[in-house]
């Protein structure tokens, strides 16, 4: 009797809140995620997360020294991957930002190449920033992200200082040079001798990373890893 109360409950919940896909608007989906079965099978993932060399470890080279680099999923205009990213950025979907940690942490699962890493560091947001969108994204990737993977975080051994303005009109060496200062470390002591991954959404040109986990390898015997739900050429 009582399950079939609960079943009853369950249906007129669903009713009247109707648990529907992210990107296609369907009902027909476990209770525990945010997209249906299909919506989930065409997110275009990398393949490159567990290959050495990939095209976003580049981007990296000769820049800041890292161990690995590598994104879960492809991110292209109008696409569904560009839906989610926005839902966490933009639109005050904090759960969605761990639901994308969890696809990653699947992803993650297929390689051994960072089996290495000590903790998650998320890519932090100024003060600012974070108090308008109410959290960071990268902190709600991480903690899905660690659900799965099984990584501790560290959230608060660096800090992000100041706005930088508007990026869209420099190019990479002016990026670079604008992110300088950005980053601090506030407790070296929680990140020494620790093999980190920096995490964040998206990664296009790198710049912020560069900068932020550049900050992280001048601690004591730190190793850097860079990952990312997504990337993007443009
Ligand atoms: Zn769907």
């Amino acid at each position: 009797m009582t399950a079939l109360i609960k079943q009853y409950a369950a249906s007129v919940a669903h009713l009247f809140f109707p648990h529907l896909c992210s990107c296609c608007g369907t009902d027909v989906l476990h209770k525990d995620t945010l997209l249906c079965a299909p919506c989930l099978h065409q997110l275009p993932t990398t393949g490159f997360l567990q290959l050495p060399n990939n095209v976003m470890e580049v981007l990296f080279w000769g820049r800041t020294p890292i161990v690995g680099a590598g994104a879960a999923f492809y991110y292209t205009k109008q696409s569904a991957m560009q839906h989610l990213i926005k839902e966490v950025k933009y639109r005050n979907n904090p759960q969605m930002g761990k639901f994308l940690g969890r696809l990653l942490g699947y992803e993650l699962q297929k390689t051994h190449r960072f089996d290495g890493v000590d903790a998650l560091v998320p890519l932090p947001l100024n003060d600012k920033k974070e108090a308008q969108r109410g959290y960071n994204q990268a902190m709600m990737i991480c903690e899905g992200l660690s659900e799965v993977w099984q990584k501790p975080i560290i959230g608060n051994a660096v800090a992000r200082e100041q706005f930088t303005e508007s990026q869209t009109t420099y190019n990479r060496v002016e990026r670079w040079q604008n992110m300088e200062g950005v980053f601090n470390i506030t407790q070296p002591e929680a990140l020494v001798g620790k093999h980190i991954a920096l995490i964040d959404d998206i990664v296009t040109t790198g710049a912020t990373l560069e900068a932020c986990g550049r900050e992280i390898t001048k601690v004591s015997g730190t190793k850097l890893s860079i990952i990312s739900v997504a990337y993007t050429t443009h």
